[in-house]
């Protein structure tokens, strides 16, 4: 059974997540969180920013 590196629970399926540029396997409630974190403390300009740099690579 695969774990979810946050709340190290066994789930049937994790989910990747990138997160500060590392990839981390969630489960979806995990990743829910993630996201929301993300969200706020990042903001839409980061959002914009990874955009940008998933363009130049
Ligand atoms: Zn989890």
């Amino acid at each position: 059974m695969p774990k979810c590196q946050a709340c190290q629970d066994e789930v049937d399926e994790v989910l990747r997540f990138k997160m500060n540029g590392k990839m981390r396997r969630l489960c979806e409630v995990c990743v829910e969180i993630a996201e929301e974190e993300a969200e706020i403390s990042d903001g839409a300009y980061s959002a914009m920013k990874d955009m940008m740099e998933y363009k130049g690579r």
